[in-house]
């Protein structure tokens, strides 16, 4: 029998472990049954190329609980330990600075296992004995057991054992007792093995007998050795596809897309990546694609593996590149990591290309599903933004999709305003903005058709990318504004007419929170409406992503700002126009000349103060008294034409038209419209 210690520098290596990997206990059963598997692997692989002569058997591992003993031992037919092997691989855990680095990564119990090598080691996590008990493949081996109780200490000896292959004794202490229970160790390896390369069998099928579960003869093998993603696609059938979906994420509905990647240079990697169907915003589930390295499971959370706006699908990755056991900073600083991410960036773009191509008719159908998907890719990274301009497709408000370049054929030829510059009509409510994608239609224009949640930044997106465009939605201005194709007609309206009718309709726009109204006259044509209520595309987009980002609140803060433009080719308008004139004109047309002279002199006044000079005492008062001269003059104005309006029952009936167009009456001024409307019938 040998004695010996074991090669750390620090003292104590195990309580250490013990005490900081507390949270990840359960990676040990993984790092044991991966060893286990390389093992039986190594063995395959000697006897292939003819360095192993012996019979193979049957390879697997097995995971054994002994209740009475208090033992879980995983169990191989690998290629075995020699006792020199033991030394070598188990008793020499070199390594200096262990103490500073566990400090560092103590809640990363992967990590610090990886920079060690500790795998084996990790047993000591939840045994307070552990026992190798191996059989090396090489002739006329012995067989050894080596055994530690967890301080540095352990014992080597010669033993009887027939069988190639190695089997770890863990003799679970005292606070891990849950480790002895078979669900529970089912669950883990249900976890963390379901795919390994070599059959891990966990107990006994059971059978249902005489009231209870009984175990049959049937081994119980945990993983599927030869899952979906390793084998060629060619070989595979859509329902295979969706098979392996569902065992994967049980209980979801059928997914969309997948793509199978299958990469061999530069770096290896396969994996099937699914877009999943989601039924709201709120059903996005980010950590649903699962990492593997050689079909060990890794980890869940792909951050910086997959680029982010891929972490909205689901599905496995597997690469033997991708670093097994480092924290998670490591991952996203590896080059290779990073090169499998652009790449994984570029696999998905491709595959939608060819299915946009190859089934248009199925791209669209499933458009609005993966749309999000896709906005969010374009929004969030660049290079899939090019290839996405290619596939991504507009939807019209007659659901009609078009791809980006094929819609700007669509329309070049009508939607050109006079600058040259392309117009995108858009609209984000069918119901709401009904009369304007009317008047739209009308015209021939299209309008497209963007209600989704990432559309408002979509419409910033397009028009970066598409060359001398603009997009506006349809009820941002009249129609003949949203594409000027020539200067507008003057309106035919005098100063008078047009000071006494903006003050007319103001009078008569009920107060609406946080909303401002100036009001526009223009000349349409007589069919056109004859008022017309629209919101500035520049402010409401600002109030729009100001209201997504916090911290940009000057513009939320803003009312929102509203044109009443008058119609005046409309004959109700005229109307309107010339009555009042006709009216009230003889009363203000006096007032209006007294007005602008005070306004001249208030205009020299504040010519003076030019390049920031004080004015003297005299002028200032002159200042404020002609100030306040206009303000009377203004309110006379306002008190005759408001007099004037209280019985013009035609203007008010306009202005809330105008706003029952826009869903902005509501209230008691809804309700006095309905009353008036009785009226006047
Ligand atoms: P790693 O697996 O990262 O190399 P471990 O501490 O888990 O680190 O194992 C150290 C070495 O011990 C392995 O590389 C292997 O050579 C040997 N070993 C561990 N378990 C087994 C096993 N079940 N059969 C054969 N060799 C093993």
């Amino acid at each position: 029998m040998q004695k010996g210690k074991i090669g750390v520098t620090t003292d104590n290596i195990f309580p250490v472990i013990k005490k900081f990997l507390y949270s990840d206990h359960e990676i040990f059963l993984r790092e044991l049954v991966s060893n286990a598997i390389d093992a039986s692997q190594k063995i395959k692989t000697l006897s292939s190329v003819g360095e192993f002569k012996g019979e193979l058997g049957e390879l697997n591992v097995k995971v054994t609980i002994d209740k009475d003993k208090g033992t879980l031992t995983v169990s191989d037919n690998g290629i075995g330990m020699t006792a020199e092997d033991i030394d070598k691989y188990i008793n020499q855990i070199a390594f200096s600075g262990a103490e500073e680095f566990i400090n560092k990564y103590k809640d990363n119990a992967n990590a610090i296992i990886g920079h060690f090598g500790l795998g084996f080691y990790s047993a000591f996590m939840v045994s307070k004995k552990v026992e190798i008990r191996t059989l090396s493949y090489k002739e006329s081996s012995k067989a050894v057991s080596w055994t530690c109780d967890g301080s540095p200490e352990f014992e080597m000896t010669e033993i009887e054992k027939d069988s190639r292959g190695t089997d770890i004794i863990l003799y679970i202490d005292d606070e891990n007792k849950d480790f002895l229970e078979q669900s529970k160790i089912d669950g883990l390896l249900k976890k963390y093995c379901k795919f390994l390369p070599v059959p891990v069998i966990s107990g006994k099928v059971q059978e249902w007998k005489d009231g209870k579960y009984v175990d049959t003869d049937k081994d119980n093998i945990i993983n599927a050795t030869a899952p979906l993603w390793t084998k060629k696609p060619a070989d595979l059938t859509d329902k295979d596809y969706i098979d392996f979906y569902h065992e994967l994420m049980p209980g979801q509905e059928d997914p969309l897309f997948w793509i199978h990647l299958n990469v061999d240079f530069p770096f290896t990697l396969t994996g099937i990546l699914y877009f999943p169907k989601i039924h709201s915003n709120f059903d996005i589930n980010r950590n649903k694609i699962q990492l593997y390295c050689n079909q060990v499971f890794v980890t869940d959370s792909v951050e910086g593996v997959v680029p982010e706006f891929l972490t909205l699908l689901q599905g496995v990755i597997d690469s033997p590149d991708i670093p097994l056991n480092v924290s998670r900073s490591y991952l996203q600083s590896d080059g290779n990591v990073k090169k499998i991410s652009s790449h994984i960036t570029k696999k998905v773009a491709s595959r939608l290309e060819d299915i946009s191509k190859n089934s248009p008719k199925e791209f669209e159908e499933k458009w609005n599903d993966i749309k999000v998907f896709i906005e969010y890719g374009m929004l969030t990274n660049e290079k899939f933004c090019e290839s996405a301009l290619k596939f991504a497709l507009l939807e019209n408000t007659d659901n009609k999709f078009y791809k980006i370049e094929d819609y700007k054929k669509l329309i070049e030829g009508n939607q050109t305003d006079k600058e040259g510059n392309i117009v995108l009509l858009y609209s984000t409510d069918k119901d709401a903005q009904y009369s304007y994608i009317n008047a739209a239609t009308n015209k021939g224009y299209d309008v497209l058709y963007m209600n989704g949640q990432l559309d408002p930044h979509i419409v910033g997106l397009l028009e970066s990318k598409i060359e001398k465009s603009r997009l506006v939605r349809v009820d941002s201005d009249t129609i003949d504004n949203l594409i000027k194709k020539e200067d507008n007609k003057e309106a035919n309206i005098s100063t008078l007419e047009r000071n006494i009718s903006t003050t007319l309709f103001k009078s008569q726009i009920p107060a609406i929170e946080k909303s401002e109204f100036i009001v526009a006259f223009q000349a349409l044509t007589p069919s056109d409406s004859p008022i017309l209520i629209t919101q500035n595309e520049f402010m409401r987009r600002m109030k729009e992503m100001s209201a997504m980002q916090p911290g940009m609140n000057f513009y939320g803060e803003l009312p929102d700002s509203y044109n009443l433009t008058l119609n005046t080719e409309h004959p109700i308008v005229k109307k309107v126009i010339t009555n009042a004139n006709d009216a009230i004109g003889n009363e203000i047309n006096p007032l209006e000349a007294e007005l602008e002279e005070v306004n001249k002199d208030i205009a020299k006044l504040n010519d003076l103060k030019k390049d920031n000079k004080e004015l003297g005492d005299d002028d200032k008062k002159k200042l404020t008294d002609a100030e306040s001269k206009a303000e009377e003059i203004r309110n006379k104005e306002k008190d005759i034409i408001s007099k004037y309006a209280d019985n013009q029952a035609t203007v008010k009936q306009l202005v809330d038209i105008a706003l029952l167009g826009n869903g902005l009456l509501k209230g008691e001024a809804l309700n006095n419209f309905l009353k008036r409307s009785i009226e006047l019938l």
